[in-house]
C-alpha cells in the first residue's frame, strides 16, 4: 500500500495510522492542508473491505474539506478520519475513546466532527479524550429552531441560497414560480423544499421511502414522482439531494434542466462530467460550493461569540460565491467545477 504514490494523494501534509490493541480500533486520520487553520473534518466509520480503499477514502475526502473550506471562507483547512469497521457491530465507548487519544496526538492540528457511522454520542465519547472534537455542542441555530448538533439545517438554508443565487444569475429572476426537482428528501431535501415552497417555487420529488415524499406533498404542496426519470423533467432546477454520481455516463444527456444545484455530496460521477454539462449549456454549481452551510455551521458552533444571526449571515454568503464562480466560469469559457477548484487551491494555497 503506497502512499505518497497513491493516485488520490494530493500534497497531503500528514496521513497517519492508528492501531489499539485493546480496543480493536483501526483508524486513518489525513490532514491535507492547514495553511488557512487547522483542519476540520468529519470521521467516518465503514467495514472497509481493506486498508487500501480506507485509505482512498480518507485521502478523497480530506483534500475535498480543503476546497469546501476555502471557498466557504472559514479559517480551516482540510482533514477527516476514518476508523475501519461496521458502526452497528464494533462501536463501544472504550473505542470511540480510542479515537479521541488518536485525534488528541495531532495537537489541535485535526479537528474531528461527524459524518457516516458517527452520530454526536460517539462524539461526545471522544471529547473526553480530547478537546479538539466538534459537532457535539449546539449553541446557535439558522431557523430559529432549537439547535441540536444537526447541521442538515443549515446545509438546506445553503443549498437554497445558492439556488437562489444561480436562478437569479440566469434568468434574472427570483423563485416564484421556477420548477425545481428535487431527488431525496431526507434531512436536507426537505428542509429544501421548504425553503423552496415558500419562496414560491413548484416542487418535484422522488425518493426511495414513501415517509418524507407525503410530507412534501402534503406540506409544501409538491408533485411526487417517479424516481428513476426526475433526473430528465423538464424544469428550471435539478436538485440532487441523495447520494453522489447523479451525473453520470447514462443520465447527463437525459438533463432538460438548465441549472444542477443540490446538496448531495461528488454529484459528478467523473472529472469529465464537469466538461459535458458546460457543453449541453447547464449550468453546474459546484455541490462543496452549495452545501457547505454544514461545515459552516459546525465552525460557528465552536465560536463563543457567535450568534443566529452570525451564522446565518454566513451561511447566505453561499449565494455570493455561486455568483462568483458562475461569473468567472462565464468570463473565462471554463467548467464551473474547474473555475471554483482553482479559486479554493489560490486561497489555501
Ligand atoms: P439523508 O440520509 O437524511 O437523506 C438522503 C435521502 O435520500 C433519504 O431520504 C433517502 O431515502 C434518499 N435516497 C437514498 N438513496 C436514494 C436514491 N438512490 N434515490 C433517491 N433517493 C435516495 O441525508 P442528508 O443529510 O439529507 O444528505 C443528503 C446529501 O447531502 C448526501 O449526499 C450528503 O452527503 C450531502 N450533504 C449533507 C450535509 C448535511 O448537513 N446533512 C452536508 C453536506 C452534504
Amino acid at each position: 500500500m503506497a502512499l505518497f504514490e497513491h493516485s488520490d494523494f494530493d500534497n497531503h501534509e500528514q496521513v497517519a495510522f492508528h492501531h489499539d490493541k485493546l480496543t480493536g480500533l483501526k483508524a486513518i486520520i489525513a490532514v491535507h492542508n492547514t495553511n488557512l487553520g487547522p483542519s476540520l473534518g468529519g470521521c467516518r466509520m465503514w467495514p472497509y473491505a481493506s486498508s487500501d480503499e480506507a485509505l482512498t477514502d480518507v485521502l478523497r475526502l480530506s483534500s475535498g474539506m480543503s476546497y469546501k473550506a476555502a471557498m466557504a471562507n472559514l479559517p480551516k483547512g482540510g482533514g477527516k478520519a476514518v476508523i475501519i469497521g461496521n458502526p452497528r457491530e464494533h462501536k463501544s465507548e472504550a473505542l470511540m475513546q480510542a479515537m479521541g487519544r488518536f485525534v488528541d496526538s495531532f495537537n489541535g492540528r485535526y479537528i474531528i466532527a461527524e459524518d457516516s457511522g458517527i452520530n454526536v454520542q460517539d462524539i461526545n465519547q471522544m471529547a473526553s479524550q480530547t478537546k479538539y472534537a466538534s459537532g457535539n455542542k449546539a449553541r446557535y441555530s439558522v431557523d430559529g429552531t432549537q439547535p441540536d448538533g444537526n447541521p442538515g439545517p443549515s446545509t438546506s438554508y445553503g443549498v437554497f441560497c445558492g439556488i437562489k443565487a444561480a436562478v437569479k444569475h440566469l434568468y434574472g429572476s427570483d423563485l416564484q414560480g421556477k420548477t425545481i426537482a428535487i431527488q431525496g428528501v431526507g434531512n436536507v431535501g426537505l428542509r429544501l423544499a421548504k425553503y423552496l415552497h415558500q419562496a414560491g417555487a413548484h416542487i418535484f420529488v422522488s425518493d426511495i421511502f414513501e415517509e418524507n415524499l407525503l410530507i412534501a406533498h402534503e406540506e409544501f404542496g409538491a408533485t411526487i414522482v417517479d424516481n428513476k426519470t426526475i433526473h430528465s423533467l423538464d424544469v428550471d432546477v435539478f436538485a440532487p439531494c441523495a447520494l453522489g454520481g447523479a451525473v453520470n455516463e447514462n443520465t447527463i444527456e437525459a438533463f432538460k434542466a438548465k441549472i444542477i444545484a443540490g446538496a448531495a455530496n461528488n454529484q459528478l460521477a467523473n472529472s469529465t462530467m464537469d466538461l459535458a454539462l458546460m457543453n449541453r449549456r447547464i449550468t453546474y454549481v459546484p455541490d462543496y460550493v452549495l452545501n457547505a452551510g454544514g461545515i459552516i455551521d459546525i465552525h460557528h458552533q465552536t465560536l463563543d461569540d457567535s450568534s443566529d444571526e452570525k451564522l446565518k449571515h454566513q451561511i447566505s454568503n453561499i449565494g455570493n460565491t455561486v455568483v462568483t464562480v458562475l461569473e468567472q466560469a462565464q468570463e473565462q469559457g471554463l467548467p464551473t467545477q474547474q473555475v471554483a477548484n482553482k479559486i479554493a487551491a489560490s486561497r489555501f494555497g
